[in-house]
């Protein structure tokens, strides 16, 4: 028998503690360790023999909760106490999910439009956050039931595509839950853990994982380099999973059976029937080619050459999909070295044969597609508590970040699809003398006017001590973390006055709001190359105005007559330009301005000079 140490002063034996991953998943969440003595990663099994615990959380009228499948079976029965696809509405205000709160057969409250989501059950109103940390205590309270110990440390994966506030929002559901969140790591890249890609020294790949779940589908192109993980590219579709597939198998049989949407909807039980049946055959048809079942007395039939006919448009999304996100990584399907089928839809026979089509070559499927991912977060974790060489894991942005400047123009300090962590800097300066003040705005989106793009922050840089315009230098900074979490941070050098915030943004975008953000970076990448061009010929134009009007003021008694009244003509047809918003004429107009005041304008300073020269005022 080995020994084992005890610490004298708490009692405790002094075992490595173990750190859990968690997969908190939109269809089914699990919980799973490395083996301390195999050094295997096992998802843990309950008695009832399951590791997928369902996301679905019911209310009683008293307020008890029940989490997984007995939450299930009450989800057409209950539809407005039983909450279900949850983790569509973390870090989300209203404005974000209403155009698919049709969704949602439970009540999303929208009295704040910005805020984040609440979800209304009886009288009581609970936060995402709140929901998914009843999913999180399920999982731990099984673990510390199977493992006979108090689990307090977690890793927890969340999708590439989350933004800043989703990934805090899965954070602080931990937290809740009574969880310290080691780190958050994405799926794609906890799949690839759990296959031990990359793992050993000196190796390069690059990996395509495909994961098609219950109602999401994700399609990230990673490369790993001595157990360096970068995610290159990320695409997908936030409607697209297995859920489909049952509805079509449903639409189907309705067919069959000549029952309509209308009776469906009348009859819950008989609606809950057909759904629980669609799904059973499109699991049978996995390993067989033929399903016979009944619903309501009735027999209903599925070939799986029907349901491969029925799904083909679905995979079809999908390989699309996967085209955009290799176009994205700038690869051809032959430089991907691996490709990782991840989620319990990839069973489909059909799926794995197009998908091994499409990238030409054998995929892996060894281990559960379904708990693949939560094995690989026990990889992570079982690194973090020092059991394994340490491994960087590397992520990107999905859009770009910057901040807004002079005219209205987005300054990118981040572009998208850089790595993180990440940190990046620049300088600016004022526009007025005197300015004791900085407004610094977060942006992010691929236009060049921030009106376009979306505001993440905004914050004040205040007591610049007062100089001319141009002398203070405003270092504003950037910085990811590594849980893709943004600090900006704003300093004016010469004097030290420094300010900086965490950007947890109020909503989140989803991503076809990103898709639709890159599209039409592109489609209006025209227009915005001109309007960034009169935009700055615009600024410029006002800035000569605004410094001739002041010398003017200052100097008119230097200046002869004709040369007063020739720049105010002048002036007068740069605001015209300006007006009629003609850049070609505005650059002309500040020129010809500039060229009639320059030489008067070195007149009065060097007569300034000379003056202060004879006073003997120079030091
Ligand atoms: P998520 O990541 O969205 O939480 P999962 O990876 O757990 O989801 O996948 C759940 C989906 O997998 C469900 O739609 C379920 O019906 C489907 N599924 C599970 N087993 C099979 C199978 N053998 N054949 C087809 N679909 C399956
Ligand atoms: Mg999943």
């Amino acid at each position: 028998m080995g020994k084992v140490a005890i610490n004298i002063a708490t009692g405790s034996l002094l075992q490595k503690e173990i750190i859990v991953g968690i997969d908190l998943g939109t269809t089914n969440s699990l919980i799973a360790i490395v083996r301390t003595d195999t050094r295997e990663p096992i998802a843990l099994r309950e008695i009832d023999g399951l590791t997928l615990v369902p996301s679905i959380v019911h209310f009683d009228a008293y307020g008890n909760v029940t989490v997984g499948n007995p939450a299930k079976e009450l989800l057409i029965k209950e539809p407005e106490r039983t909450i279900y696809s949850v983790k569509r509405l973390m870090g989300k205000s209203y404005k974000d999910v209403s155009k698919d709160a049709g969704f949602f057969a439970y009540n999303i409250i929208d009295d704040d439009t910005d805020a984040l989501v609440k979800i209304q059950i009886g009288q009581k109103f609970y936060s995402p956050i709140e929901l998914s940390s009843y999913i999180l205590k399920e999982l731990k309270q099984r673990a510390e039931h199977i493992l006979k110990t108090s689990i307090t440390k977690a890793v927890i994966t969340v999708p590439a595509y989350f933004n800043d506030a989703q990934r805090q929002a899965t954070r602080d559901a931990g937290r809740l839950a009574g969880l310290d969140v080691l780190r958050i790591i994405n799926e794609p890249t906890a799949a690839s853990l759990a296959y031990g890609l990359g793992t050993k020294q000196g190796e390069e790949k690059t990996i395509a994982v495909y994961d098609l779940g219950g109602g999401t589908f994700d399609i990230s192109v990673l490369t790993i380099n001595n157990g360096i993980f970068e995610v290159l590219a990320t695409n997908g579709d936030t409607y697209l999973g297995g859920d489909d597939m049952d509805n079509l198998v449903v639409r189907f049989w309705q067919e069959q059976l000549g029952v309509t949407d209308a009776e469906l909807s009348a009859f819950k039980s008989l609606a809950q029937q057909f759904r629980m049946k669609a799904e059973q055959a499109k699991i049978h048809l996995t390993d067989h080619f033929v399903y016979e079942g009944m619903i309501d007395d009735q027999p209903v039939t599925l070939t799986r050459e029907q349901f491969n006919k029925l799904i083909q448009p679905l995979i079809d999304r999908t390989i699309t999909a996967c085209k955009n996100s290799l176009r994205d990584a700038g690869l051809k399907t032959g430089q991907i070295d691996e490709v990782v089928m991840v989620g319990g839809s990839t069973r489909v026979p059909m799926v794995k044969e197009s998908v091994r089509d499409f990238f030409g070559r054998a995929v892996h499927d060894e281990l559960n597609p379904d708990e693949v991912v939560a094995l690989g977060a026990a990889v992570q974790a079982d690194i973090l508590a020092g059991n394994n060489t340490e491994m960087l894991l590397l992520d990107v942005t999905p859009l770009s970040l910057g901040i807004e400047t002079m005219g209205g123009l987005m300054d990118v300090l981040i572009p998208r699809n850089s790595k993180i962590p990440v940190k990046a800097g620049r300088q600016y300066t004022t526009q007025k003398d005197g300015q004791n003040g900085m407004r610094i705005s977060v942006f992010q989106g691929e236009r060049d006017l921030v009106q376009d793009n979306r505001k993440l922050a905004e914050f004040n840089l205040t007591g610049i001590p007062g100089m001319p315009a141009g002398l203070p230098k405003v270092e504003v900074t950037f910085l990811i973390d590594a849980d893709g979490i943004l600090k900006v941070s704003a300093a004016e050098l010469r004097s030290g006055v420094a300010q900086s915030i965490d950007v947890k943004p109020q909503y989140g975008l989803t991503d076809e709001e990103v898709e639709k953000m890159l599209l039409d970076s592109l489609t209006h990448a025209k227009d915005d190359i001109k309007t960034r061009g009169l935009v700055e010929a615009t600024t410029e134009a006002q800035q000569m105005l605004d410094t001739t009007e002041k010398f003017l003021a200052k100097h008119s008694e230097e200046l002869i007559l004709e040369e007063i009244r020739e720049t105010k003509t002048r002036m007068q047809y740069l605001r015209e330009a300006i007006e009629a918003k003609d850049k070609d004429r505005i650059q002309q107009e500040t020129e010809l301005l500039n060229d009639i005041s320059r030489p008067y304008a070195e007149r009065v300073m060097d007569a300034a000079l000379k003056d202060a020269m004879r006073g003997k005022k120079v030091i």
